[in-house]
C-alpha cells in the first residue's frame, strides 16, 4: 500500500508505524542504551547476525523512523541520518574512497562541499577533480582514472542554480562503473527524485527544506540499491571487513551494502550519528514539506518575475524564467524550481550591500531553505574561503545576491524588495 501512496501523503504516514496502543505521533527515545533478555541477543546484533538497537552512537528508534520516511519518499532502499548535510557528504564519499582514490565533482556546488573535498579529503589521501557541467559526456570521460570511484553533483546548484543534466552524467556514471551521488538539498524529494533518473546514492543536508523552520542542523544518505559494488573496482564492499569477523557487505547485505557498511563502519568509528531530538524535529518538518515547497515555489518564482522587471536591478537567476540556461532540464526533472533566487543590484557589490541593509521583512542570515525570507551575500559570506577562482567556478560573483524565499505573503515580500531597491 505504501509504494502507491502519493508523496504527499508519504510525507506524512511513512516512518513511524505504531502498533496497537503506541502513541500516534513519533516519540523522542531519548535513551543511549537498550535492554536484553540474554546475552546471546547481545552477540548476535554485534556480529550483525540480528538487526536491531545496540547504542545511539549508531541507532536509535527515532531516527530510525526519521530514516524509514526518507528512503521512501527518496525510494531507496534504505537511510542514514548525520549530524550534518556536511557529513553526509563526508560519508558518502568517504564510505567509497580510500586514500589513493579519486572522485569526480561538478565545480558549481556548495561552497562547504567544495572545501571539504579540496581541503580535508585531500588530507585523507583523496583527490577530487572539479569540473564544469557544461562539457560533454566525451569531454568529461577524459577526467577518469583507473582509480575514480565515484561522481558527485547537486540537482539544483547552490548558489549557482544550476539545474543537473542527469541523463548526461547519469549515462557517465554508469559507462564509467562509477556510482552517481547526487545532493538533492535544494529540490526534497518533494520537487525531484534523483534516483528515478539515474543516481545512485542521493544525500542531503537535511537543515535546509527538509527541516524547513531553521531549527535542527542534521543530514541524511539514501542508498538507491541499485549499483553493482561487485564490479572490480570496489574492494572494501567484496572482501572481507576485519572489524566484523571478516563478513562481506555485497555477500551479506545485498543490495543493502553501501548504507550498511556506512552505518556499521563509518558511524560506529567516527559516531557523528543524528541525535534522536533533532530527528524528532526534522520529522516534524517534514510533515509538512509538500505544502511548504508549493509556496516556496510559488512565491521565488513571483519574486523573479518582480526582480526583473526592476529598473535598478542587472540580472536574476532563477531555473524556472523561460529565460533561465537550464529551463528545460528545470521542466524535465523538477516539480518546481524550489525556494532560492539569485540577483545582481545595478551598480555591483557596494549598491547591493545597500539593498540588503534596507531590508526589513527579509532578514541577513547564513542560511537557506526555511519558512523565513532571508538574503545572504555569498563572496562575503558563505564562500568566503574559497579562493577567487573557485568562487568563480561556483558561480560567485562579486554582486550576487542570494535570496531564500520564505512563505510569507508575497505582496509582503515584494514590498519590502521594492522599497529596497528604490531606497539606492
Ligand atoms: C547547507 C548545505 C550543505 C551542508 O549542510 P549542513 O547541514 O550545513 O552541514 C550541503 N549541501 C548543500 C547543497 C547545502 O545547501
Amino acid at each position: 500500500m505504501q509504494n502507491s501512496w502519493e508523496i504527499e501523503t508519504k510525507t506524512i504516514q511513512c516512518g513511524w508505524e505504531p502498533k496497537n496502543g503506541e502513541p500516534r505521533v513519533l516519540p523522542i527515545y531519548q535513551s543511549t542504551t537498550y535492554k536484553y533478555d540474554n546475552v546471546n541477543e547481545v552477540a548476535m546484533l554485534f556480529d550483525l547476525e540480528a538487526s536491531g538497537h545496540m547504542y545511539s552512537r549508531i541507532s536509535n528508534p527515532t531516527c530510525e523512523a526519521l530514516e524509514a520516511k526518507i528512503a521512501a519518499l527518496e525510494g531507496g532502499v534504505g537511510a542514514l541520518v548525520t549530524s550534518s548535510g556536511q557529513n553526509a557528504s563526508t560519508i558518502a564519499i568517504a564510505n567509497i574512497c580510500s586514500s589513493g582514490d579519486h572522485f569526480i565533482a561538478i565545480g558549481a556546488i556548495y561552497g562547504g562541499t567544495v572545501s571539504l573535498f579540496t581541503n580535508t579529503l585531500k588530507k585523507m589521501g583523496i583527490e577530487v577533480s572539479l569540473v564544469d557541467a557544461s562539457l560533454s559526456k566525451e569531454e568529461l570521460k577524459r577526467y577518469f582514472k583507473p582509480n575514480t570511484k565515484a561522481l558527485f553533483g547537486e540537482t539544483i546548484a547552490n548558489p549557482k542554480l544550476d539545474v543537473l543534466d542527469f541523463e548526461k552524467f547519469g549515462a557517465l556514471a554508469r559507462e564509467m562503473g562509477v556510482p552517481f551521488i547526487v545532493d538533492n538539498t535544494f529540490a526534497t524529494p518533494y520537487l525531484c527524485r534523483p534516483l528515478e533518473h539515474g543516481a545512485n546514492i542521493v544525500i542531503h543536508s537535511a537543515t535546509k527544506y527538509l527541516d524547513g523552520h531553521a531549527i535542527s542542523v542534521g543530514g541524511v544518505i539514501v542508498d538507491g540499491g541499485n549499483f553493482d559494488w561487485s564490479n572490480g573496482k570496489f574492494p572494501e564492499f567484496t572482501e572481507p571487513d576485519k572489524s566484523y569477523h571478516g563478513i562481506v557487505y555485497t555477500e551479506k547485505f545485498g543490495n543493502m551494502a553501501y548504507i550498511i557498511k556506512a552505518r556499521v563502519q563509518w558511524i560506529r568509528d567516527i559516531g557523528s550519528y543524528l541525535t534522536p531530538m533533532n530527528a524528532f524535529l526534522t520529522n516534524v518538518g517534514m510533515e509538512t514539506l509538500h505544502v511548504r515547497m508549493d509556496r516556496h515555489c510559488e512565491n521565488a518564482y513571483n519574486l523573479a518575475q518582480f526582480l526583473s522587471a526592476h529598473p535598478n536591478v542587472a540580472w536574476v537567476n532563477y531555473p524556472a524564467l523561460s529565460t533561465h540556461k537550464d529551463y528545460n532540464l528545470m521542466l524535465k526533472y523538477l516539480k518546481g524550481a524550489s525556494g532560492v533566487l539569485s540577483f545582481g543590484v545595478k551598480g555591483g557589490r557596494a549598491e547591493g550591500e545597500k539593498v540588503m541593509n534596507a531590508l526589513k521583512l527579509a532578514a541577513i542570515v547564513v542560511h537557506v531553505a526555511d519558512v523565513r525570507t532571508g538574503v545572504l551575500h555569498p563572496a562575503s559570506m558563505t564562500h568566503r574561503q574559497l579562493s577567487e577562482e573557485e568562487q568563480r567556478q561556483a558561480g560567485v560573483t562579486p554582486d550576487l545576491i542570494r535570496v531564500s524565499v520564505g512563505i510569507e505573503h508575497i505582496d509582503d515580500i515584494i514590498a519590502d524588495f521594492n522599497h529596497a531597491l528604490n531606497s539606492i
